[in-house]
């Protein structure tokens, strides 16, 4: 039975410390994707709620105590912040999975995994040193990395609160404030972590959430006059778009976008390991993860072997309930998310592309509902196939066979993305090599989808520009000031 839309909970948005109802008055239904239908009602925000919370992040900036905080003082607020979400986990997990159908397990391990950004960045707030440089004038000059101001964050739906820290924690720590967009289709877990903003100790306006579309609620925040910096993490389609926007105002921007990430196998690689390895980029999180190894280069001479023991092990997966605690395969997020999957199935099929498993729904009562799709191996597939080099963000891998070292590096390489690659050898020197040669931000050896607060993220050619996570993080969010003091007498 369908639930009459007015009977779901309101969700508000959070703007100036205060929860907000739409200027427009209207709101959006958030799905669950194991049941496909209706759970709550998120605010549709507009340009009028942009700038609304744009106005409020700036005068948190310019004439709240945030800005003029010791950063020592910042940082104990930040982290307890952390504290906050690592005491709220569970609940907040269980809202994630009812909105993007992400594993629960996974889920309750994600989410306990974030403070670790709050608590790292809290470390960091009082580190951030200027210098004095060796001037060649009769004067001292030195410089201090300040923050930029009003940052403004716009993350997609397949890991909500992770894409939503990444950004938040460091931006934070280097004294900026904040205006969050979640996506449409996932906005609950931001808006209850709101709830912990008071108690942490952020003064209102120094986070803010605002919901709705991208064109609606999202372009109006990257091209308010006063947003100085807009931290994008979504399609490259869309992240092209915003960083012509951001370019009218010569505005900071970093960009977080998609991948079609190679995960290559050599014939000495332990292939057990490999197949763990490769199953996880692909399947982990239903292959919706910008790092998905959705490329898979096959050493020949291990070629029939490797894709035995994946399909072998694939078939163990269960699929189903994302919150049984057994399950290894949810729903696909949404129902778009679900049609786009299928469609580029039959691509890779008309293609000639060859089915080695899955390419359809599952035909198991328990996914009689949700967005399911069957985990889908294709072989004989070549580089120029459209499903090698379109991102597909589903669980669907491409097998592409090769002879040397040279070769799978050239098929690595011949993408317009550069997000991510994994190598499984047990030759440390041919492992060194190819991660000097694989034109991507993050290279994997007998491992994959490793991602840790402390080690620098990001993408090569489309795949994005800037850096999250470690030291390099925090720096998107300063800009440098130098200052110069005369030393001379008498200025000539
Ligand atoms: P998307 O670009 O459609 O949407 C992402 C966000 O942008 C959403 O909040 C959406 O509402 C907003 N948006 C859309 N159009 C907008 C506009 N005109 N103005 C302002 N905001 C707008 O991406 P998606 O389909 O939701 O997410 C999947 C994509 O995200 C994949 O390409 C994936 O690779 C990428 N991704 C990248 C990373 C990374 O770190 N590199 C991480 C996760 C996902």
């Amino acid at each position: 039975m369908t639930m009459p839309a007015e009977s779901l909970p309101k969700l508000s948005m959070y703007i100036d410390g205060q929860w907000v109802a739409p200027a427009s008055g209207e709101y959006l239904e958030t799905v669950d994707p194991y049941t496909a239908k209706p759970w709550a009602l998120v605010p549709r925000g507009n340009a009028q709620d942009a700038d609304r919370a744009i106005q409020a992040a700036h005068r948190a900036f310019r004439e709240g105590p945030w800005g003029r905080m010791h950063p020592s003082a910042r940082g104990r607020i930040i982290s307890k912040f952390g504290d906050l979400i690592e005491a709220n986990a569970d609940a907040l997990a269980e809202i994630e999975v009812r909105d993007n159908g992400r594993l629960l397990a996974e889920m309750r391990h994600q989410i306990r995994y974030i403070p670790r950004w709050y608590h790292y960045y809290a470390g960091l707030a009082d580190k951030i040193e200027g210098a004095v440089h060796p001037c060649d004038k009769e004067a001292l000059s030195f410089s201090r990395h300040e923050p930029l101001g009003v940052c403004v964050g716009i993350v997609p739906w397949n890991a909500p609160l992770f894409l939503f820290s990444l950004k938040a924690a460091p931006a934070l720590a280097a004294g900026c404030t904040l205006v969050m967009k979640p996506a449409e289709h996932t906005s609950a877990t931001a808006l209850k972590l709101m709830e912990l903003v008071e108690e942490a100790g952020f003064p209102p306006g120094v986070i803010n959430v605002v919901t709705g579309y991208g064109p609606e609620v999202g372009e109006p925040l990257v091209t308010h006059p006063l947003t100085r910096h807009v931290g994008f993490t979504g399609s490259t389609k869309t992240g092209a778009h915003l960083y012509s926007l951001a370019a009218r105002d010569i505005k900071r921007v970093s960009l977080e976008l998609g991948g079609k990430s190679p995960n290559i196998v050599f014939d000495d690689a332990d292939l057990d390991n490999a197949v763990r390895g490769v199953v996880g980029g692909i399947f982990g999180a239903v292959g919706q993860t910008c790092i998905a190894g959705s490329r898979l280069l096959v050493h020949r001479k291990v070629h029939d072997q490797f894709l035995e023991k994946l399909a072998a092990f694939t078939r163990t997966a269960r699929i189903g309930d994302p919150r049984h605690m057994d399950t290894r395969i949810g729903p696909i997020a949404n129902a778009m998310q679900y049609q786009k999957v299928l469609g580029y199935i039959d691509i890779a099929r008309d293609e000639g592309a060859e089915l080695v498993l899955g390419g359809k729904r599952p035909d198991i009562e328990e996914c009689a509902s949700g967005f399911f799709i069957e985990p889908t191996i294709f072989a004989g597939v070549n580089n120029d196939m459209r499903i090698a080099r379109e991102e597909v963000f589903g669980p669907v891998l491409a097998a592409i066979p090769f002879d040397e070292p040279e070769e799978a590096v050239a098929i690595a390489n011949d993408s317009e993305f550069g997000l991510a690659a994994g190598v499984w050898t047990a030759d440390m020197r041919r492992a060194l090599l190819m991660s000097q040669r694989i034109e991507a931000g993050s290279v994997w050896v007998n491992t994959y989808r490793d991602v840790s607060y402390t080690t620098p993220f990001g993408g090569y050619k489309k795949s994005g520009i800037g850096r999250e996570n470690g030291i390099e993080g925090i720096r998107e969010f300063l800009q440098t000031k130098a200052v110069w003091l005369s030393t001379a007498e008498e200025i000539a």
